[in-house]
């Protein structure tokens, strides 16, 4: 740690950029998008009882400080281990080489394991399902493109057995990936490759599941939550492979970032309606941007008026100017990532999100024109589709 006393007398400090950081990540790809209908949710299964298997170095890992965690994603499943450089390398060869049943490549969940562990994933669903946004974001899945998400299917989670899941468990566990990144390699380029190593979702649900394009299942929804206080209303606005994933995140972005944002500006401060709104991007089922608006139930109708303004007239908010202040942010949070090894603090978080890495060289492509024939391509009213929790709606 350095100090340095600056002209005003304020003394800041700065801190050294040497961390020694170690990351090692496992990736599986195929999860949610890929189940079969009598498997939906058990990618998710699988993810806790892969995570059994270093259950007995539990203790040693605490007094290694090295901290990891799990992901089920639409499209892949991410492991990850982080802490010190020495730790990690120690870390990661007994995973990997060690004898015996519990090497990660080895493990097989006893019976006792898998029920105990079914329990734990089905109260995750209930805790999950009663959260009025998951709710919503999952009834659009099932709703419109017979897709369960990563939570699954109540139903399969309930009837599955431990003779039926072992194969798909062994599936799962055959990893694609394997990342082991040192403080000596650290970059944010590294990580980003891994995250992007997916095949793009569209790509992929191809290969797999071609029928994944809009459905209209008129597959019965579940709506858990009925908060009387708050509404969660939104609606995914679908794309298709002309537009790249960084493109759906900058244009999530353009709605979303900041107080004077479309959704923010129109909704909370014009008309004080609502506390939250945003928008955000979703890789799969389709490639698509959910947005989001909390009001109170008597005020479902007017915000949801307002909120498809928002869409039809994106030529009054998504402005040049509003076009320039967005690109510019999201350059200088790119600058602050490389700066401050953000991102490596982040990698968890990182690499069990689906993220898109915005690079300035891929911004100095992009033009408002560009935004400008996306947007009137897409944001029309076929490519809606619509929900909220409660009540399920369509145009
Ligand atoms: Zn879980």
């Amino acid at each position: 740690m350095q100090f340095r006393t600056l002209d005003t007398a304020l003394t800041v400090h700065q801190e050294s950029n040497n961390h020694k950081l170690g990351f090692v990540a496992f990736k599986k790809f195929g999860s949610a998008a890929t189940e079969p209908r009598d498997f939906r949710g058990i990618s998710h299964l699988c993810e806790h009882l892969v995570c059994r298997a270093w259950d007995d170095m539990d203790d040693e890992l605490t007094r290694r400080g090295v901290s990891h965690n799990a992901g089920t994603g639409d499209v892949s499943v991410q492991y990850f281990f982080q802490g010190l450089d020495a730790h990690i390398d120690e870390v990661t060869d007994k995973l990997l080489l060690r004898e015996g049943p519990r090497n990660i490549l080895n493990w097989v969940p006893s019976e006792a394991e898998f029920e105990r562990e079914r329990k734990v994933v089905i109260q995750e669903y209930e805790g999950y399902m009663s959260k009025p946004f998951n709710a919503m974001y999952v009834n659009l899945g099932r709703r419109y493109f017979d897709f369960d998400t990563a939570i699954g299917d109540i139903e399969v989670l309930q009837a599955m057995t431990y003779d039926k899941f072992i194969p798909f468990f062994l599936e799962q566990r055959s990893f694609d990936a394997f990342m082991r990144v040192g403080s000596s390699e650290r970059s944010q380029s590294v990580l980003a490759d891994f995250v992007a190593a997916d095949p793009t979702p569209r790509q992929f649900l191809e290969s797999t599941r071609p029928y994944m394009a809009l459905v209209d299942t008129n597959r019965p929804v579940e709506f858990r939550s009925k908060s009387n206080g708050e509404v969660v209303i939104g609606d995914w606005l679908c794309f298709d492979d002309s537009v790249a994933p960084w493109e759906i995140a900058m244009i999530t972005e353009l709605f979303d970032a900041g107080v004077k944002s479309p959704l923010i500006d129109v909704l909370r401060v014009q008309h004080g309606l609502s506390y939250a709104a945003g928008m955000f991007r979703v890789g799969a089922p389709v490639p698509a941007a959910m947005s989001f608006v909390t009001v109170n139930p008597d005020n479902v109708d007017k915000a949801r008026s307002l909120l498809h303004c928002v869409y039809t007239d994106w030529e009054k908010h998504i402005t040049p100017e509003r076009f320039a202040t967005a690109v510019a942010g999201v350059r200088v949070q790119n600058q602050l990532k490389e700066a401050s090894n953000y991102q490596w603090h982040n990698a968890g978080q990182a690499i069990s999100a689906p993220l898109v890495n915005v690079t300035n060289a891929l911004l100095d492509t992009f033009t408002y024109e560009r935004v400008c024939s996306i947007l009137s391509k897409f944001f029309v009213k076929e490519n809606i589709r619509r929900a909220q929790v409660g009540e399920f709606l369509e145009i």
